[in-house]
């Protein structure tokens, strides 16, 4: 691969780089911002062979020296933004930037001592992931640990929504974002009309709804009032965590409002048309049996569903039942409100 393809310089001096990501996401942004005598980075992406060799070949092409990254900003935890901040830090010595609330997700989530992996598959059993499928999503899990090793060591916490950044010579807004992640942050600049969004926006694609045991019990309803309080930003471009920088910032926000009203009244018809079902007989009448073979896939299609159905049972428009099932372990169905 030639990777001066995967460098677009942007106005104002900024660098987008396309860092590889091994799965349909295909790459994660990471953006260079000019400083007076450096750089900062912002979402270096996830831990890889591929991407160090990447990230090794895209600075000597750019001239960039590893010292002169002066400090490392994540918009979110997620393995393919934070995964190589620590990694990053080893080379440059640089301080990384991430709320509180993701700093202590990644730990909760990749930790030495963690029990996310643990909490996620018993509540994925209770949700009626299939026994046989367990070996698989903890092999998933296992993977993403490998992908955001070693942990950077000093995280300084970003400022909290509404509070003020500086970076590339000017002063930023922190925008809070939840539902695709605990403590996301986006970076809104009114003069420049720009706004670095992370993965709470993308263009082409939906960001997936981060439904995790013990954490936000309804991520879709914070996700949805995060975008409509960003609907007032005036934003000519929006950097994204994936895919290409992209206009109509309002209009995209709306086509995912949109997409999720879509989704929550499908729910609706399949449970009014199946009767009660686990999200995850309804996440294989949602999503193609390829989603549903792949342990990676499978993990955000329970999630989304998950999401999508207590949203509803919160709306009134179904509901839970929590069953005990044949083995004695407890089962989770949701069904239409009115019975049929
Ligand atoms: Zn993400």
């Amino acid at each position: 691969m030639n990777s001066l393809s995967t460098i677009t310089k942007l106005a104002g001096g900024w660098l987008q780089l396309k860092v590889p990501v091994p799965f349909s996401l295909r790459w994660v942004n990471s953006y260079l911002l000019p400083e007076k005598s450096g750089w900062t980075v912002i979402d270096p992406g996830l831990r890889s062979a591929e991407t160090e060799a990447f990230w090794e070949a895209a600075l000597l092409e750019a001239g960039i020296a590893w010292t002169s990254i002066e400090r490392i900003v994540l918009t979110h935890h997620h393995p393919d933004h934070y995964g190589l901040a620590g990694w990053f830090q080893e080379k440059t010595g640089a301080p990384v930037y991430l709320s509180e609330t993701g700093r202590r997700s990644a730990l909760w989530m990749w930790g030495e001592n963690e029990t996310s992996s643990g909490e996620l598959l018993a509540a994925f059993a209770a949700h009626g992931m299939p026994a046989e499928r367990e070996e698989g999503m903890k092999g998933h899990l296992r993977n993403v640990i490998g992908q955001v090793l070693p942990h950077p060591r000093d995280v300084r916490p970003l400022p909290e929504p509404g509070e003020t950044f500086e970076m590339a010579g000017t002063v930023w807004t922190l925008i809070g974002g939840e539902g695709h992640a605990p403590g996301h942050r986006s970076f809104y600049q009114p003069d420049l009309r720009r706004l670095i969004c992370g993965d709470q926006v993308l263009p082409d694609i939906t960001p997936n709804i981060g439904w995790m045991p013990g954490t936000d019990p309804d991520p879709l309803g914070s996700y949805l009032a995060s975008l409509r309080a960003m609907l007032p930003l005036e934003a000519d471009l929006a950097f994204p965590g994936h895919r290409d920088p992209f206009g109509e910032l309002r209009t995209r926000i709306g086509e995912i409002l949109a997409h999720h009203d879509e989704r929550l009244d499908r729910m609706v018809s399949l449970l009014a048309e199946w009767g009660p079902m686990t999200a995850y007989e309804t996440a294989g009448r949602l999503f193609r049996a390829k989603v549903m073979d792949d342990s990676h896939q499978l993990r955000f299609a329970m999630a989304e569903t998950i999401a999508h159905l207590e949203r509803l049972v919160l709306e009134d428009r179904a509901v839970r039942r929590e069953e005990t099932g044949a083995d004695g372990k407890p089962v989770i169905r949701y069904g239409p409100a009115v019975p049929v």
